[in-house]
Parts: C-alpha cells; sequence; structure tokens
C-alpha cells in the first residue's frame, strides 16, 4: 500500500510555484493577486480561507481577505463581487461556500467574471472543462488528477466509481477521468444517495473516489484487493481528548480499507491540501492570461 501523500505534492507545486513568481518579481512584472470573499462565521469555511491566504503569502502571491457579516444582503454581496470584476489589481477570485441560505449561491457565482474564477464554477468554466478546452479546473478535482498523475497510478481502461454527483467534486472528478488526458481514459461510473447497487459497484472498482461527506462510510468489505482509494470527504467530530474539540474525518473507514489498497489518501494530509496548491496555480493561470491581454 502506498499512501498517495498530497501534503509532500502540494508542498512540491507550491515551490514550483514560488520560483514562478520569483521570476515574474525579478523581471518587474506584478505578481498574482487572489482575493477571499468570505460571508458569516462558518467555522470551517474560516480555517479554509485562512489556510489559503497562508498558501498566498507562502508562494509570494498578494492576497485580499474580505470579510463580511452573516446579515450581508445579496445585493450587497453582488456590488462587491462587481468591484473585483473591474478591479484589474485582482486576477483571480473565489467565493468562499456554503453561502448563508438567504443568498443565492446561484446568483452569486454566475456573477463572477469567467476570467477571474479561479475556483473554475461559472457555467463558461464548467462548460470549457467538459468540451476539454483549457480552463480553470475546480480545485478539488485538478487536486486529484495531479495526485494521480504524480504517483503514476494506472487510469487508462480502468472502472472507476465516484460516489457523489456535486457540481464541485462528484460531477468534474467523474467526467475529468473520463476524458482522453493524463490521469484520464477511465470507464467512470457515477454514484449517488441514489444509487441501488453501491457495495456491487465498489466491489467491481479499480479506483473509488469518495466524496459523500459521511465519515467512514467505505469500508473495507466494499472494495477489493488492489484496488485505488480517492477520499475526498472531510467531517469534524467532536473529540474532547483534542486541543480543538474535534477531529477530521474522511468518507473512508482508513483502518479497513488501507491493508486492501495499492494507494490511498490519508485524511488530512491527501485531497485537501491539494485542493489549495491547485487554486493557487489556477490564479498563477490567470496572471499569465492577464499579462497576455495587457500586451
Ligand atoms: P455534497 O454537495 O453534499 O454532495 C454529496 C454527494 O454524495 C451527493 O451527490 C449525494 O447524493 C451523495 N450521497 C450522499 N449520501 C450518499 C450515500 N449514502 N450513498 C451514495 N451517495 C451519497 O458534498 P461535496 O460538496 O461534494 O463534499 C463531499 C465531501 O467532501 C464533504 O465531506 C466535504 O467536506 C468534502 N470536501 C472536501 C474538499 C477537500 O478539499 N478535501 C473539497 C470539497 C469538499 P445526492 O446527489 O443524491 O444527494
Amino acid at each position: 500500500m502506498e499512501i498517495l501523500d498530497g501534503k509532500k505534492i502540494s508542498s512540491d507545486i507550491k515551490d514550483e510555484i514560488a520560483v514562478e513568481v520569483a521570476q515574474l518579481k525579478a523581471k518587474g512584472e506584478k505578481v498574482p493577486h487572489l482575493a477571499a470573499v468570505i460571508v458569516g462565521n462558518d467555522g470551517a469555511s474560516k480555517t479554509y480561507v485562512g489556510a489559503k491566504v497562508k498558501a498566498c503569502n507562502f508562494v509570494g502571491f498578494e492576497s485580499t481577505l474580505i470579510e463580511f457579516p452573516e446579515d450581508t444582503t445579496e445585493a450587497e454581496l453582488l456590488a462587491k463581487i462587481e468591484e473585483l470584476n473591474t478591479n484589474d489589481v485582482i486576477d483571480g477570485y473565489i467565493v468562499q461556500l456554503p453561502l448563508p441560505k438567504h443568498i443565492d449561491e446561484h446568483k452569486v457565482l454566475l456573477a463572477v467574471d469567467a476570467t477571474k474564477d479561479v475556483d473554475g464554477f461559472h457555467p463558461v468554466n464548467v462548460g470549457r472543462m467538459a468540451l476539454e478546452l483549457p480552463t480553470f479546473l475546480p480545485a478539488t478535482p485538478y487536486g486529484i488528477m495531479e495526485l494521480l498523475e504524480r504517483y503514476n497510478v494506472p487510469t487508462l481502461g480502468k472502472n472507476v466509481v465516484v460516489i457523489g454527483r456535486s457540481h464541485i467534486v462528484g460531477r468534474p472528478m467523474s467526467i475529468l477521468m473520463s476524458q482522453r488526458r493524463a490521469a484520464g481514459d477511465a470507464t467512470v461510473t457515477v454514484a449517488h444517495s441514489k444509487t441501488e447497487n453501491l457495495k456491487e459497484l465498489t466491489l467491481n472498482a479499480d479506483i473509488i473516489v469518495v466524496a459523500l461527506g459521511v465519515a467512514e462510510f467505505l469500508k473495507g468489505d466494499m472494495i477489493k484487493e488492489g484496488v485505488t482509494i480517492i477520499d475526498v470527504g472531510i467531517t469534524r467530530i467532536e473529540d474532547a481528548s483534542k486541543k480543538r474539540g474535534f477531529r477530521l474525518a474522511g468518507d473512508v473507514d482508513y483502518e479497513s480499507v488501507a491493508p486492501k489498497s495499492s494507494f490511498i489518501t490519508p485524511v488530512p494530509g491527501g485531497v485537501g491540501p491539494m485542493t489549495i496548491a491547485m487554486l493557487l496555480k489556477n490564479t498563477l493561470l490567470a496572471r499569465s492570461r492577464h499579462m497576455e491581454n495587457e500586451k
């Protein structure tokens, strides 16, 4: 069994990006600038955004954190988005999800300028991804593809089961792995809460991407020997023995699954850090495209 070490690979990617940023600086060019918008006080969201800003500092990007209170109106948020769209200093930005219930998430994502949508959630970018055109790939699936590629995990012709069909993880993951590309060319099945014979499907899978948000859902008796496991889930479980009062659990029962796997991502230290690294990669891409347009 080999660990797909997202912590190490993401650190390699951040080092690679830092070199590119240093080269930009040496040439007197503008460095990439990422903005992050967060609405409300969700603890997990604040942690994620904090980690994104810290990663920007690490690689030498400029960053701006925009924090709004929970009772911010949709109109106020849309006004800020318009401002970010037209502000030439900002190369890319993200709106941290989930948003408070009174704000229409879809309307907000549609308002983001597709050329600054480094999360890759805008319909234009989702469409470009589906059509295999250059675009910002959504960071979590992009990070998984990069992990599979850098560890040379065989995917060509393999049976892949993706558990979960969310717009940000499961669906794009299934599209990317079925495409003619590195870490692609697989035969992909997408499972969800209405799937009837899940265990039958997972027992036949060579690779399982587990992204449903149910702690320790995938057990050892649901998989065959030699399978590759990508655990996307992050659930906070109360744990009084921990200083912060909780521990993080993946969607995979690591104890029973890891011994049967050929490759597996741990939680934490697997997919999570890759997501942040790929967001940085998308921001670097946004900067280089803006630079082309400025010429
Ligand atoms: P989501 O939007 O809640 O989607 C969950 C998906 O799982 C849905 O498609 C749902 O089916 C399916 N599902 C739920 N219960 C199921 C069951 N018993 N059997 C089969 N399928 C089931 O979740 P998400 O945003 O994709 O996130 C999934 C997990 O990944 C969460 O723990 C989240 O925190 C984590 N995550 C991690 C990262 C990272 O960077 N590591 C990034 C994003 C998300 P229906 O469509 O039928 O409802």
